[in-house]
C-alpha cells in the first residue's frame, strides 16, 4: 500500500465543482487582486474567531513582518521566539531590522518554553513570537503572564494552527495579533501563496492594512511607505470554499492523531506526541521521536510510507544564524529533538487503513 505524505489532490476532487467554479467568477469578474472576494474572505475569517479585524497579505511570512512594523518594532529592539520553527519566523523579525533571540521549547510539546523566555528578556526586548507548531497551542497562559509582567506585545505565529484553542479559546486571539498562512500545504490552504493577520486592536490593523498596500487605503493616497504584500482573488475565492469544509478536516486531523496516539504510545521504541491538557491539537503535522531515526525513515520508505522532518536543523544552529554563535548547551532540548523527531503522514484524506498498515509497519520494526 502507498501512503503519500499528503494528498492534495484527492482533497481537490472532493470539492472540485464548487472551487472550479469559484476560480471561474473570479475571472470573469477579473477580481485579480484584492477586490469583493478578498474583502469577502476577511469579513468571514475574522468572524471565524470572533475578531474585529482580518488584515489579508501575500503570505504568512510576511503577515508576520507586517505584525511585527505595525507595532513600531525595527532597529534596537528584540524580539523573542521559539529556536524550533520554520525560518520564516525568525526571518521576519530580522527583515525589520531587529534582533532575534531563540528560546528552547518545552520537552513534551515542542512549543516555546515560558521559564527560558523569561530568562532572554532585557531591557530592548519589545515582542514575543509563540509559534503554535505542528498544530499544537503554545503554553499561552504563561507566555501571556510574561508578556504582561515585562509589557511585552505577543504575536502568535498560527501557520500550523488553524483553529487550534486553549482552553476554550482559539490561538490567534491571545496576543495583539495572530498570524496565519494559507500556503497550500497548511491545514486551511489556497492555490497558491496567501496570508493573514487577525487582531481586535482597531490601530494596528488599520496600520497593518495601510503598509501591506504601500501605505494607503485609497488609490494614490499614500500616508507612508508600504510593502507590496496582497492576497489575489483567486486565493480568496479558494478559501472561502475550503472554510466551509475546514471544521470536517480538522476533526478527521484530529481523529487521525488520537488514533495514532492511542496505537502508538508504549508501543514502539520512541515517543508518541503529547495533547497539551485542556487544548485542541489540530495536527497540522503529527511528529513522533525516535533516536535511530534514519534507520526507520528507511524503513518506512521500502514500505512505501512517506514521512518527512520538521526540522532537520533547529533554526540557531542553521548557516543563516552561525553570526549569533550558538551551541548545543543553549537550547539543549532543541538540539537534541532536531535529530529525533520525524513526521508520519496525517491529512483530513487519510484513510483509517493506510493509517493502520502506517502503525503495524513502525510497531513490527
Ligand atoms: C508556513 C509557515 C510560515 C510562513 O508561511 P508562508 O505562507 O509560507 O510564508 C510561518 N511560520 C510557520 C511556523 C510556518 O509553518
Amino acid at each position: 500500500m502507498q501512503v503519500p505524505f499528503s494528498n492534495l489532490n484527492k482533497q481537490y476532487l472532493s470539492i472540485k465543482k464548487e472551487i472550479d467554479q469559484s476560480i471561474l467568477n473570479v475571472i470573469s469578474e477579473s477580481a485579480f487582486v484584492r477586490g469583493k472576494y478578498v474583502a469577502d474572505f476577511e469579513k468571514k475569517y475574522a468572524a471565524s474567531f470572533g475578531v474585529r479585524h482580518c488584515v489579508s497579505c501575500g503570505n504568512g511570512t510576511d503577515a508576520i513582518y507586517i505584525a511585527l512594523k505595525s507595532l513600531g518594532i525595527g532597529r534596537g529592539d528584540e524580539v523573542i521566539t521559539t529556536a524550533f520553527s520554520w525560518i520564516s519566523t525568525s526571518e521576519a523579525i530580522s527583515q525589520t531590522g531587529a534582533k532575534v533571540v531563540f528560546a528552547d521549547i518545552e520537552p513534551e510539546f515542542f512549543t516555546i518554553d515560558p521559564k527560558d523566555v523569561e530568562r532572554k528578556i532585557s531591557s530592548k526586548t519589545k515582542a514575543i513570537i509563540p509559534v503554535h507548531l505542528y498544530g499544537q497551542p503554545a503554553d499561552m497562559t504563561e507566555l501571556m503572564l510574561v508578556a504582561e509582567k515585562y509589557q511585552l506585545k505577543v504575536i502568535e505565529d498560527c501557520a500550523q494552527a488553524h483553529y487550534a484553542s486553549y482552553k476554550g479559546k482559539k490561538v490567534g486571539t491571545f496576543g495583539v495579533a495572530g498570524t496565519f498562512s494559507f500556503y497550500p500545504g497548511k491545514n486551511l490552504g489556497a492555490y497558491g501563496d496567501a496570508g493573514a493577520i487577525i487582531s481586535d486592536d482597531d490601530d494596528f490593523s488599520e496600520h497593518a492594512r495601510l503598509f501591506a498596500n504601500h501605505g494607503s487605503l485609497t488609490k494614490h493616497n499614500h500616508i507612508m511607505e508600504g510593502i507590496n504584500s496582497r492576497m489575489d482573488g483567486l486565493q480568496a475565492a479558494v478559501l472561502q470554499v475550503k472554510m466551509k469544509y475546514i471544521n470536517d478536516w480538522t476533526e478527521q486531523r484530529i481523529r487521525h492523531g488520537v488514533k495514532y496516539n492511542q496505537l502508538l504510545v508504549d508501543n514502539f521504541n520512541g515517543s508518541a506526541p503529547k495533547i497539551r491538557e485542556g487544548c485542541k491539537h489540530v495536527f497540522h503535522l503529527y511528529v513522533i521521536r525516535v533516536k535511530e531515526r534514519s534507520n526507520l525513515q528507511k524503513h518506512l520508505q521500502t514500505k512505501d510510507i512517506s514521512t518527512a522532518i520538521h526540522y532537520p536543523m533547529a533554526l540557531p544552529y542553521l548557516d543563516a544564524y552561525c553570526h549569533l554563535g550558538h551551541q548545543p548547551a543553549d537550547f539543549p532540548i532543541t538540539y537534541e529533538y532536531q535529530s529525533e523527531v520525524l513526521s508520519l503522514p496525517i491529512y483530513p484524506e487519510l484513510t483509517d487503513t493506510m493509517r493502520e498498515y502506517v502503525v503495524e509497519t513502525i510497531r513490527k520494526y
